[in-house]
C-alpha cells in the first residue's frame, strides 16, 4: 500500500509538492546562501522568490501534463513577463533550476509548463500556489507549496509542503520540513517532505487531528504577519470581546493551516483589510489549507459562516475573508465576529 490515502490524485499531489518544494529549497540555498543565513535577503531583492515561484509552477505544470494531460490547471503565475526582453535573465535563471530536475528543459518548455496554469477554472482542475507566503520566504520565515484538486466547486484533495515547519506545528528553519495531505473523507496525514522513500511505508505517516480546546478565552489565534493582509484593529477588538488571553501568533502562508490541523493552534483568522474592503481570497491561497483543516476535524467558513465556494473563477468571489477553527470554537468566533461587525 502507498501512503494511507491511496488514490492517484493524492499520490500525484504528494509527489508534485515534494518535487516543487525541493526546487524551491535549491533556489534558496543557491541564491540566498544556505539555510543558516536567516535574514540575508534584502527587502528589495525579490529575485530568489520570483525564480522559485516560476520554477515550482513549471515543474508542477510539467508533471500534470504527464500524469493528467486533460485536466485543468490554475496557477498563480503566468509566463507573459518572462517572454519579454526584460524577463530574459530571470527566465534563464528559472530554466537553470528546472534543468536540475529535467536536464533537457529549454526556456521555451519552461514558459509552456508555467502557462499550463494560466487557464480559467473549470468543473475539475488543480490549483497551485508555488510559493505561498512570499514575504515569509524573503524574511526567512514560513512559506508553503500548496496544491489542491477541485471538483464542482469543492476541494477534494490538497497537499501542503511547509519546508520550515517540523511536525506541522513548530518553526524549524532548514529542517526536514512537513508534508501534509488530505483527501475528502480520508483524513489529513503528515509525512516527510524530503524523503520520498517513505512513501510506501505506512508507519511514516501520521494522522493529524485539530485541538479539542473549546473555550474561546483559551483560544490560540493564528493570523497574517503582513498587516496589509488583515485587519489588526478588528483582531484586537475580537480578542477583547471574547476575553482571549494569549497574544495572536503571526505566521506567513498556509503553514497556519498546517499548525491548526496538527493542533498547534486553534483558530486562523483572515479578517478583511480596511484598506482593501473588496479583496476576495485567491483560490490557490485557500484550497489546500482548507481541506487540510477540515479533514483534521476542523471547520472552515467565511466570516459570515458560509462555506468556501470554489466555483467562481480564480477568487472566492462570493465569500468574505476566512475563519478556520478546530470546530469546537467556530460558533463562538462567528458570534464574536458579528459582535464586532467584522
Ligand atoms: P498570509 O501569509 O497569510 O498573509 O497570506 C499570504 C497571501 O495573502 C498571499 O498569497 C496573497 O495572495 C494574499 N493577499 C494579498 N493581498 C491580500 C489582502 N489585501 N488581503 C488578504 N490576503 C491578501
Ligand atoms: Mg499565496
Amino acid at each position: 500500500m502507498f501512503c494511507p490515502i491511496d488514490c492517484s490524485k493524492a499520490r500525484f499531489a504528494i509527489a508534485a509538492v515534494r518535487e516543487a518544494a525541493q526546487l524551491v529549497r535549491r533556489v534558496q540555498s543557491e541564491m540566498v546562501g544556505g539555510f543558516s543565513n536567516k535574514g540575508a535577503l534584502s527587502k528589495d531583492d525579490k529575485s530568489p522568490v520570483t525564480v522559485a515561484d516560476f520554477a515550482a509552477q513549471a515543474i508542477v505544470g510539467l508533471r500534470l501534463s504527464e500524469t493528467f494531460p486533460a485536466m485543468g490547471f490554475v496557477g498563480e503565475e503566468s509566463a507573459d513577463a518572462l517572454r519579454t526582453t526584460e524577463g530574459q535573465a530571470t527566465l534563464d535563471q528559472i530554466t537553470h533550476f528546472v534543468q536540475q530536475m529535467v536536464p533537457s528543459a529549454t526556456s521555451e518548455n519552461v514558459c509552456e509548463w508555467i502557462d499550463r496554469g494560466a487557464g480559467e477554472p473549470t468543473d475539475k482542475f488543480w490549483t497551485l500556489d508555488p510559493v505561498d507566503g512570499t514575504k515569509g520566504f524573503l524574511r526567512g520565515d514560513q512559506f508553503a507549496v500548496a496544491l489542491g484538486f477541485i471538483r464542482n466547486g469543492e476541494v477534494r484533495v490538497g497537499a501542503l509542503g511547509c519546508p520550515e515547519l517540523v511536525e506541522a506545528s513548530r518553526p524549524d528553519r532548514g529542517g526536514a520540513g512537513s508534508l501534509l495531505v488530505a483527501r475528502r473523507g480520508n483524513g489529513t496525514w503528515l509525512g516527510s517532505l524530503l524523503d520520498s522513500s517513505t512513501h510506501n511505508n505506512d508507519a511514516a505517516w501520521r494522522q493529524l487531528n485539530v485541538s479539542d480546546r473549546a473555550t474561546a478565552n483559551d483560544a490560540r489565534l493564528l493570523c497574517s504577519v503582513e498587516k496589509a493582509h488583515t485587519d489588526t484593529g478588528g483582531i484586537g477588538l475580537l480578542v477583547k470581546s471574547l476575553g482571549i488571553t494569549a497574544d495572536p501568533v503571526p505566521m506567513d502562508s498556509q503553514a497556519k493551516y498546517a499548525v491548526l490541523a496538527a493542533g498547534g493552534g486553534d483558530v486562523n483568522l483572515r479578517l478583511i483589510s480596511p484598506k482593501m474592503p473588496d479583496y476576495r481570497e485567491r483560490i490557490w491561497d485557500q484550497a489546500a489549507g482548507s481541506i487540510i483543516v477540515e479533514e483534521a476535524g476542523g471547520r472552515v467558513s467565511d466570516l459570515d459562516g458560509r462555506p468556501l465556494d470554489f466555483s467562481h473563477g480564480r477568487t472566492l468571489a462570493t465569500n468574505r475573508g476566512v475563519l478556520a477553527t478546530n470546530g469546537h470554537l467556530h460558533d463562538a468566533f462567528l458570534a464574536g465576529l458579528q459582535q464586532i461587525d467584522a
